[in-house]
C-alpha cells in the first residue's frame, strides 16, 4: 500500500465504525498560554474533555499534523539519528466523546491492524497499566482482559505510570492507556531475544505505533480521583511509523513518505543516501544530514503555512532554531554553499496536496520566507563555523586535572558559545550539537552568565534587543508548552553538565 492509501484506509475504517472525519487543526496554536504547537491529536478537543465545549459529534477521526520540538514532548535531538522520531509528523486518531469505551476501541485497533492492514499478529505487542500503589491507582485489568481475547498473553505487557497512565494536567481528565508496539527485527534476531524485553527499551526495530488513552477519571485539586460521568477515548497512531511497518522497511525514511525528498536532496548534493550507514561510517554524517533536511522542511513549512514565521523569540525562535539547524547541515555536511533548503518546499507542497492543502496554496510564500532566512544565516554561518573550528583545533584543551590529580574532560567555554550566538547567530542548541559532534559539551553555566551580563548591559543602556536571543526577565520567561509542564525559553535548550 502507498502512504496515501494507508492514510485513506484508516479514515475509511473509522467512517465504517460511525465516525465523522474532521480536519486537522493548525500546527501552530495561538492564544493558548498552555501550548505553542499542536503535539497530539487530542489538543483540539481539549475543551470537550474538560467539559467546557460540546462535542459536535460523539465519534470523530482525523489525521493531525503535530510538532514535537519543545516542552513535554521534545524529540528534536533524536531526529535524523534514530529512524522513527520526527519533528513534524501526522498523528492518526479516533475519539469517543462519552460514547464507546475500551471494548470497542481495543477491538477496532486490533481489527484495523490485523484485518485491514494485515500486520502479522506475532510481531505485535500491547501494553496495559500495571497500577501504582503509592498513587492509589488500580491495575487496568479491564484492558488486559479485553486484549486477552485477541492477543497471546506473552504479548500483553504491563506498563508503569510514566508510559501507561495519561493525565492532561495537575487536575482534569486522566486515565490508563494501552500502547501497541511492532517488532520488525529479522527472524533470527527475534529468535534470540523476545520482543517483549525490548518494547520499552528504545530499540530501533521494536517501536511504538499506537496509543489508546482511556479517560475515565477526573483528578481534583488535592489529587483525589473521581470517576468521570462520561468516559472518553483518545487514540493516536504515528502515520509515518505505520507506513514503515506496512511497507516492511526498517526506517521511516525508507518509505514513500520520505524517499522522494531524500532522493532529491541526494541528487542535488551529488551524494548517495545510505540508509544502512552506522555511526562511524564514512557516509553516516551525510545520511543524518539528508534525514534532518527531509524532516525539518516539514516542521518549518507547516509552521509558516499555519501562521508562525521564524522570529527572534518565543514560538518564532523555536522555528528559526530548527531552520538554522537544517541550514548548517545543508551547508557544512552536504556542501550546499548557496541557499538550497527552500527548494524542498515545492516537492513537499505537492506531496501534501489533498491532505493539508494550505501548504500548497501558500507554497511560494513559504519558500520565500525560508529563502530569506537562509540568505541571512548563510551570511554568518561560514565565519561562525570557522571561529568554532579554529578555537577547537588551536586553543581548546580537551582534558585537565583536578587538584587531587584526576583527569577530567573539560567543557567548551560558554563564552565562546555566547560569541557564536551573539555575533554569528548560532542558536545555542546548534553549538551544542556541533560540540557533541566533537565529543564535547558546552559549559552552560558560563554561557548563561554571558547572557545575563548582556542582559544587564542592554538593560542599563535601555537598548531594544534585536538579537536572536531575547533575554526576558525571569517572570517573563515562562511559556507554557504542555498541559502539565512549564518551560522557559532558555529551557528549550537542554542544559547538560558533565
Ligand atoms: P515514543 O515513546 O516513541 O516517543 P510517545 O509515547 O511519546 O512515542 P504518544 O504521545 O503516545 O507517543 O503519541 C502517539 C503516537 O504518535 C505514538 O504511538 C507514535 O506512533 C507517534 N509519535 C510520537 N512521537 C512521534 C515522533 N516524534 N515522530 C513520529 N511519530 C511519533
Ligand atoms: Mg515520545
Ligand atoms: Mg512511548
Ligand atoms: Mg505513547
Amino acid at each position: 500500500m502507498t502512504a496515501t492509501e494507508i492514510r485513506q484506509a484508516f479514515l475509511d475504517f473509522f467512517v465504517s465504525k460511525g465516525h465523522t472525519i474532521v480536519p486537522s487543526a493548525p500546527i501552530v496554536i495561538k492564544n493558548d498560554p498552555t501550548l505553542m504547537f499542536t503535539n497530539a491529536g487530542m489538543n483540539q478537543f481539549k475543551d470537550i474533555f474538560l467539559g467546557e465545549a460540546p462535542a459536535k459529534a460523539p465519534r470523530v477521526a482525523d489525521t493531525q499534523r503535530c510538532l514535537r520540538v519543545s516542552g513535554k514532548h521534545n524529540d528534536l535531538e533524536e531526529v535524523g539519528i534514530d529512524t522513527y522520531h520526527h519533528t513534524m509528523f501526522e498523528m492518526l486518531g479516533n475519539w469517543s466523546f462519552g460514547d464507546y469505551f475500551k471494548k470497542e476501541a481495543i477491538a477496532w485497533s486490533w481489527e484495523l491492524l490485523t484485518e485491514v492492514y494485515k500486520l502479522p499478529k506475532d510481531r505485535l505487542y500491547v501494553t496495559y497499566f500495571e497500577g501504582d500503589e503509592k498513587e492509589g491507582l488500580e491495575k487496568d485489568t479491564e484492558t488486559y482482559d479485553l486484549w486477552k481475547q485477541y492477543v497471546d498473553e506473552a504479548h500483553i505487557l504491563p506498563g508503569n505510570k510514566k508510559d501507561n497512565f495519561w493525565e492532561m494536567g495537575e487536575t482534569g481528565p486522566c486515565g490508563p492507556c494501552s500502547e501497541v508496539h511492532f517488532d520488525s527485527r529479522p527472524d533470527n534476531e527475534r529468535a534470540e531475544v523476545s520482543g517483549a524485553t525490548l518494547v520499552n527499551a528504545d530499540h530501533d526495530q521494536v517501536i511504538e505505533i499506537w496509543n489508546d488513552v482511556f479517560m475515565q477519571f477526573n483528578r481534583l485539586k488535592g489529587g483525589a480521583l473521581q470517576p468521570l460521568p462520561a468516559k472518553h477515548v483518545d487514540t493516536g497512531m504515528g502515520f509515518e511509523r505505520l507506513v514503515r511497518v506496512l511497507q516492511g522497511k526498517s526506517s521511516n525514511y525508507d518509505t514513500d513518505v520520505f524517499q522522494p525528498m531524500i532522493q532529491f536532496i541526494a541528487e542535488k548534493s551529488g551524494k548517495t543516501y545510505n540508509s544502512a550507514a552506522k555511526p562511524g561510517d564514512a557516509d553516516w554524517s551525510s545520511a543524518v544530514a539528508m534525514r534532518v533536511l527531509a524532516d525539518h522542511i516539514r516542521a518549518i513549512s507547516f509552521a509558516i503555512a499555519d501562521g508562525q514565521l521564524p522570529a527572534s523569540n518565543k514560538a518564532g525562535y523555536v522555528i528559526r532554531r530548527i531552520l538554522r539547524r537544517a541550514v548548517r547541515y545543508s551547508y557544512q555536511t552536504l556542501g550546499f554553499k548557496e541557499p538550497f533548503f527552500n527548494q524542498l518546499v515545492p516537492l513537499l507542497a505537492e506531496q501534501f496536496k489533498g491532505v493539508f492543502d494550505n501548504l500548497y496554496s501558500q507554497k511560494d510564500f513559504v519558500q520565500k520566507v525560508i529563502l530569506e532566512e537562509e540568505v541571512s544565516f548563510l551570511r554568518t554561518l561560514e565565519q561562525g563555523i570557522k571561529y568554532f573550528d579554529d578555537y577547537y583545533e588551536k586553543t581548546f584543551v580537551r582534558t585537565g586535572k583536578t587538584s587531587d590529580g584526576n583527569e577530567i574532560q573539560l567543557l567548551f567555554p560558554g563564552e565562546m558559545a555566547f560569541k557564536l550566538y551573539d555575533t554569528y547567530g548560532f542558536p545555542i542548541d546548534l553549538t551544542q550539537l556541533m560540540a557533541r559532534e566533537r565529543d564535547t559539551l558546552i559549559n552552560m553555566e558560563t554561557f548563561e552568565a554571558a547572557l545575563q551580563e548582556q542582559k544587564s548591559r542592554s538593560r542599563a543602556a535601555s537598548i531594544i534587543d534585536t538579537q536572536d536571543w531575547v533575554v526576558l526577565k525571569d517572570d517573563e520567561t515562562s511559556t507554557f508548552t504542555g498541559y502539565d509542564e512549564t518551560e522557559t525559553i532558555a529551557h528549550v535548550v537542554k542544559y547538560r553538565k558533565v
